[in-house]
């Protein structure tokens, strides 16, 4: 609670502070995102950051240095200030290992962190403050304001969710990645919908799934450079034609029938006491750890599954058969080098009255996973609505539940922007894993910006940049320096929509 209070004190600071000057009032003062928990800014008194700058790095890890100029080469080009690098620290840090500060002032900038991700964070933050300097006609060199930082992430876990759906183009997944990197998430979760373009296993996709093996090494390489860990996917459960359940598509059975006894009779579930099932699905595991360098977590879904249907699955009691295999699925995994992660819904029964207005459940039968599972398992509780998808509720007994039994638990919010923060509050309250940003069908337009805007200051335990236009200027700022590392060419990869005005609203007729 003392945490609220002092994050309160310093607000009330730091709001004033972007209030304007006394000529100004209305000006705006820049800020990065998420809000730091310590910032004071002052863009009245610039100061130069150019070839001519020295940035001072005081960070134990000795590979920070040379990440920080590689960085700052990509971005400023013949402009980079310079890094000069210094093992010891005298700056006073937040506690945690991601922890930063930054002082920029007429002196030079000067960094302080205790690991190269919290020199990540740290240049995010410059980089969403610096400028062009300003009365030339293109850029020659830049400017910060005269700012401090002190800043640590309120949970260790703060990932992203992303659906790879088919309509979703590559560009748009890479985009949202390094986002989320530039917002300070430092887990992405990869969920293919078709598109996983299996060597072992083609059938398993749509034809010409675009999240190949290339792709993916790809872009887990950008990931582990920016500090944001990628991690697969697969539906091990419900969900198993990889189609949402309003389309009635399964990337499987509609084009290769012959496939049919993997999954139980409509293809919704597959058929977990089909042994060939069984093979398929560690071999698709083992696959998807590899192109994804071998990360640490593979989520399992198992959300909104069904009970049996064949005859064979019918004769195991249902919560029995279910935990065989997700337990063996995640002691297959551990003997890998992963941990197993899953949709929370299943181990809540829809008749027990404490999960009255809940969104998601499964039954008497399947809630007993909650006892059997084994308890290294992370269970990611997505919860996004109580009626209007933005009350805003203190306590979170479903989060408070799985940890109580034992289980790493994630907080799992979507469009509920209101609830996110007291969500990760709650979460870190209870000692809880971390925060996952679900974003589903609404990775564009201003959920993405808001999902991801309340999202990452939630989980750094700050309000969201909230105060337009400053909200929209963070946001932009951001987004388009992902446009720039990428060099976007298409229009399409830039903002937050595909087109300026829908395509078809002028019809011949
Ligand atoms: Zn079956």
């Amino acid at each position: 609670m003392h945490r609220i209070l002092a994050l309160l004190a310093v607000f009330t600071f730091a709001y004033r502070a972007f209030g304007g000057n006394a000529v100004n009032p209305d000006a705006i003062e820049l800020a990065p995102l998420p809000m730091p928990v310590e910032f004071k800014s002052d863009m009245d008194s610039p100061v130069p950051f150019d070839r001519d700058t020295v940035v001072t790095l005081e960070c134990p890890d000795e590979a920070a240095a040379a990440w920080l100029s590689a960085h700052f080469a990509e971005w400023y080009g013949e402009d980079a200030p310079k890094v000069r690098g210094a093992v010891a620290t005298s700056a006073t840090l937040p506690d945690g290992d991601e922890a930063y500060s930054i002082v920029a002032d007429a002196n030079g900038v000067k960094i302080a962190a205790r690991s190269l991700a919290g020199v990540r964070w740290a240049a995010y933050s410059i980089r969403q403050l610096a400028i062009a300097k300003r009365g030339t006609f293109n850029t020659k060199g830049r400017i910060l304001p005269t700012f401090t930082i002190s800043d640590a992430p309120h949970l260790a876990f703060r990932c992203v969710h992303l659906c790879w759906f088919p309509e979703v183009r590559k560009e748009q997944i890479e985009r949202a990645i390094r986002l989320a990197a530039m917002l300070k998430f430092n887990y992405a979760i990869l969920e293919p919908w078709g598109m996983y373009a299996s060597e072992r296993h083609p059938w398993w996709s749509w034809p010409e799934a675009t999240m190949t093996k290339a792709e993916v090494r790809r872009l887990a390489a950008i990931g582990k450079d920016l500090g944001i860990t990628l991690i697969p996917q697969i539906a091990a459960f419900g969900h198993a034609g990889q189609g949402r359940s309003i389309t009635v598509k399964h990337s499987v059975l509609d084009l290769k029938p012959e496939f049919e006894p993997l999954f139980e009779p409509g293809g919704w579930n597959w058929c977990l006491t089909n042994p060939e099932t069984q093979r398929v699905m560690r071999e698709l595991i083992v696959e998807m750890l590899e192109d994804f360098g071998n990360p640490p977590y593979i989520h399992l879904g198992c959300d909104e599954a069904q009970p049996p249907t064949c005859p064979e699955c019918r004769k195991r009691p249902y919560g029995e058969l279910v935990c065989d295999h997700i337990a063996g699925l995640a002691v297959f995994i551990k003997e890998h080098g992963a941990r197993a992660m899953m949709w929370h819904d299943m181990l809540l029964d829809k008749d027990d009255g404490r999960w009255k207005g809940f969104v998601a459940f499964g039954s008497k039968a399947t809630a007993t996973l909650a006892d059997t599972l084994p308890k290294d398992v992370v269970i990611c509780d997505w919860q996004y609505s109580y009626g209007d998808m933005k009350e805003v509720r203190k306590d979170w007994p479903t989060i408070g539940y799985f940890k109580e039994k034992g289980f790493p638990v994630c907080g799992a919010p979507w469009r509920n922007y209101n609830s996110m923060g007291p969500m990760a509050e709650y979460v870190s309250r209870v000692g809880g894993f971390g925060l996952l940003l679900t974003t589903w069908n609404h990775l564009r337009g201003g959920d993405w910006r808001d999902m991801y805007v309340y999202g990452a200051g939630a989980a750094w335990g700050t309000p969201p940049v909230r105060k337009a236009p400053m909200y929209d200027t963070s946001f932009a700022l951001a987004l388009r320096f992902v446009g720039h590392d990428m060099h976007v060419t298409d229009k399409r990869d830039t903002g937050i929509y595909d087109f300026e005005v829908p395509l078809g609203w002028w019809p011949p007729w």
